[in-house]
């Protein structure tokens, strides 16, 4: 067991010798400084300021010296290991601040940059609005109803009054589908489906059908040969041509808003009588300007077809015409979308243009 030596030189203690522990802390202060990360600096403090370093190690021999020369010579560690450590201290200082900035620099975000993401899409026009007037109906409690494309000739025409000899079942007017002698068509108008609710329904009906019907016009700003309908076909006892009038301006009140004046024009349909076409008041100059070009100064546009159903229509659907009256209306949706976004040109709306998509596609 080693107690005090009293016998103790202190010159034989080279740990504590002033030279040695000078040398030593400028070791420690010339690695603090040569650190130029917080590792570097952590392997710094562990040579120089860790338990097994040559100033603790120092530090340990002064228990070893007689009490008189302890004093100086733990005053003389003490001072040693104080200035690595306050090197230390303010070496991790620099280190810890030059870091931050570095990670503020490196990881930065640039929030002016436009964001990668793609462009929404929209839906057609034609089916927004579509959809919009069969809502407004649908709003006033009455049904969706829908129907083939491809339609019987039977439907399209015998059903609705259409005699054999009519022109619309000429072949410059209607697609006939091969075989000649199928008896099939591609629908000419969506009143096809008024015939097929009147006999899977029956009456009272209250139904609207929007759809895509088909004729054989060329393509220009007003015609196109595949072209939608909203139809509409209200089957019930004590029906009038004034119903028919409070539906069709209360839809075009809806689309078109408030204040726009409606007129029924007379007309002729094989499917309705008494027959109307409606008008709209032009959206352009509301019939103040007789230059106007929308409406060719008529003060009118054309929106429609309508009337009274046929009693043939209702007799060859099984409905008593004594008991039942009925009003029927075709508004051309292309037309509609016209008025509604003064759209000039039907050709824009089939080119499949997303510019115009991303215009009219969107409703508020
Ligand atoms: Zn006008």
């Amino acid at each position: 067991m080693s107690g005090p030596n009293s016998d103790y030189d202190p010159v034989e203690v080279a740990a504590l010798d002033p030279e040695v522990v000078e040398s030593n802390v400028q070791a420690a202060l010339a690695a603090i400084a040569a650190a130029t990360t917080l590792e570097e600096l952590k392997a710094a403090r562990i040579a120089h300021a860790g338990d097994r370093s040559p100033l603790a190690l120092a530090n340990r021999e002064i228990g070893a010296l007689p009490p008189s020369a302890r004093a100086e010579a733990g005053k003389r560690a003490g001072q040693a290991r104080g200035r690595v450590s306050a090197a230390l201290a303010e070496r991790q200082a620099v280190l810890e601040a030059e870091r931050d900035e570095r990670i503020l620099r490196e990881e930065a975000l640039d929030l002016t940059l436009p964001p990668g993401r793609r462009p929404l899409g929209h839906r057609h026009p034609l089916t927004v609005t579509a959809e919009r007037m069969a809502d407004v109906m649908v709003g006033m409690g009455w049904e969706i109803a829908e129907g083939p494309e491809v339609e019987a000739e039977w439907f399209n025409f015998d059903a609705l009054n259409f005699d054999l000899d009519h022109p619309a079942r000429q072949m410059q007017d209607t697609f006939f589908v091969e075989p000649a002698d199928a008896g099939l068509v591609l629908r000419t108008h969506t009143s096809p489906v008024q015939a097929r609710a009147l006999l899977e329904r029956g009456a009272p009906l209250y139904v609207a059908v929007p759809g895509k019907t088909f004729r054989t016009d060329e393509l220009d700003a007003t015609h196109t040969p595949v072209f939608h309908q909203v139809e509409g076909l209200a089957v019930d006892e004590g029906l009038t041509m004034a119903h028919l009038k409070g539906t069709l301006d209360r839809l075009a009140e809806e689309l078109f808003g408030k204040g726009l004046t409606t007129r029924l024009r007379p007309a002729f349909f094989p499917f309705t009588e008494p027959s109307a076409e409606m008008d709209l008041v032009c959206f352009v100059c509301r019939g103040e300007d007789p230059g106007c070009r929308t409406c060719g100064g008529t003060g009118w546009i054309e929106w429609g077809g309508c009337g009274m159903v046929n009693q043939n229509v209702l007799r060859a659907c099984g409905i008593d015409p004594a008991r039942y009256q009925g009003f029927a209306f075709g508004m051309g949706v292309e037309r509609s979308l016209m008025f509604r976004n003064g759209i000039a040109d039907m050709r824009e709306m089939i080119e499949g243009d997303v510019r115009f998509n991303s215009q009219f596609g969107r409703e508020i």
